[in-house]
This record gives C-alpha cells, sequence and structure tokens, in this order.
C-alpha cells in the first residue's frame, strides 16, 4: 500500500528531517502500543485521555463501558485527535540544551464511527489478542458485549515522528570532559502472579509465562 499523503494538519514543521508518512512504520509504532492518549473537545473544553488502541488493517479501535464520556463523546462522529507514543531512551547531552529523549509517534486525525453490534465480538477478540497474545480466556457473554462501546477511526490523516539519532550536542560542548550518551528505555513483562482464587490445579499458561512488548 501507499504511504499516508500529508494534510495541511499532519505536515511536521519542527524537525520535519524526523517526520514519515510511511505506513509500515505507523502500523509497526500503533501494534507496538499499549495504550494512546486521545483528545476531543467536550462543549468547549479540551479532554485528554489515555485509552488502550488496537488496529486492524487499516482502522484503530478503542473501546469501553456505554457510559465511558470519551466515547459517548466521539461516537456521533465528532472530531478525534489520538497521540501513540514509545519511549526508547533517555538522551544525555553534555548540557542541557542537548539532552532529549528517543522516540516513536504517531498522531492520528479522524472521526469516529461506532462498531455495529454484529462486530463488536470480532474486534473485542482482536482487542483482547492484541494486549494479549495467544490469550485463552472464556468467550465474552452478549451481555458483556452489550455493555461494551467500540468506536473506529481509519487511519487516513496520520504522521509519524522518530527520534533515534542519540546525542546531538552543540559542536563546542564534543571538547569537554563530560558523558554523554543515550540510556535506552524499554518495557519489560515482570513474572506473572497468579489471582488468589486461581482453582487448585490451574497453570500459569504459557502465554502469560512468555509474555512480551
Ligand atoms: C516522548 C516525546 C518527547 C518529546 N519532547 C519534546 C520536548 O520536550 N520539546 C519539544 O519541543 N518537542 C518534544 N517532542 C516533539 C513533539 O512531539 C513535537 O513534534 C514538537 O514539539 C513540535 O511540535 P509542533 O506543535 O511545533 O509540531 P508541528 O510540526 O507544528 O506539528 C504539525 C503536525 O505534525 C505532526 N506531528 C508533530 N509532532 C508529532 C509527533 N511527535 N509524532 C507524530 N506526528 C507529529 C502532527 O500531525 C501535527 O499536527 C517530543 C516527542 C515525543 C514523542
Amino acid at each position: 500500500m501507499t504511504d499516508f499523503a500529508p494534510t495541511a494538519r499532519t505536515t511536521i514543521r519542527r524537525r520535519p528531517d524526523r517526520g514519515s508518512y510511511d505506513r509500515d512504520l505507523v502500523h509497526a509504532i500503533i501494534d507496538e502500543a499499549l495504550l494512546c492518549h486521545v483528545s476531543i473537545i467536550v462543549g468547549r473544553e479540551p479532554l485528554v485521555i489515555p485509552t488502550s488502541i488496537t488496529r486492524i488493517a487499516e482502522d484503530v479501535y478503542i473501546h469501553g463501558s456505554n457510559k465511558n464520556r470519551l466515547i459517548t463523546s466521539i461516537e456521533d462522529g465528532a472530531r478525534a485527535s489520538i497521540a501513540v507514543t514509545h519511549t526508547d531512551g533517555v538522551v544525555v547531552g553534555r548540557s542541557g540544551f542537548g539532552c532529549s529523549l528517543e522516540y516513536r509517534s504517531v498522531v492520528i486525525f479522524g472521526r469516529a464511527s461506532l462498531v455495529p453490534a454484529e462486530d463488536k465480538e470480532r474486534v473485542m477478540n482482536a482487542v483482547l489478542q492484541d494486549i494479549i497474545p495467544g490469550y485463552g480466556g472464556r468467550r465474552l457473554k452478549p451481555s458483556e458485549l452489550a455493555a461494551t462501546r467500540i468506536v473506529r477511526f481509519p487511519l487516513e490523516e496520520v504522521s509519524a515522528k522518530v527520534r533515534n539519532h542519540g546525542v546531538l550536542d552543540v559542536e563546542e560542548d564534543y571538547q569537554r570532559d563530560i558523558w554523554g550518551g543515550v540510556i535506552p528505555l524499554s518495557l519489560v513483562a515482570g513474572e506473572p502472579v497468579s489471582d488468589d482464587r486461581i482453582r487448585p490445579g490451574v497453570d500459569i499458561p504459557d502465554y502469560a509465562r512468555s509474555y512480551r512488548r
């Protein structure tokens, strides 16, 4: 597929060398993310809410309870902006001016549409597999699906930005005896902790033992 076409909204002005409209890069950044930040205008007030995000093909999905203010506000076609962010490292410069973060991020603009009842189970299963690959819990009940709202945003107006080039100090500072470099950051899964009410004989499944992002 072709890359995203920049629009007036998604044209990267500051450090355009770090910007990208590469579809595969955008997909990869979204797919690695557990969460995003969705921003909308409610009444006349800006609202930003962190929540989980899942991509299926050229759409992203946000879900919540029927009473979720974010979802009920955007399901009627309100405009929203979604940010997905990974912090990959702390850049330590030889001066504060050279300190930064290594990152990969995506910004999405769009209007949401409500996912119809007949598609909810498929999308929720994809959401669960996205967050917990290999997940093997019981099937969602119709009442649980009825209590859940899912909205879909088409991936159309999208930009990515990546900082991955390490230290960029002021030229004269390279002559100073001051350490500079990158401290890598990553999301690491710990040992699974079983719920107190696990029935005897139920082992921790492989998908939990080997969970990694
Ligand atoms: C973890 C992290 C930390 C950052 N820290 C700083 C900081 O401390 N100071 C700072 O100035 N900047 C920081 N940035 C970069 C910041 O996100 C903006 O790109 C930058 O501030 C330029 O903002 P602007 O409003 O001038 O963007 P513009 O270039 O005017 O934005 C225009 C369009 O470009 C796109 N765009 C802009 N930024 C991004 C992005 N990050 N990802 C995807 N698309 C984007 C959007 O579509 C946006 O509508 C950080 C980014 C990340 C991910």
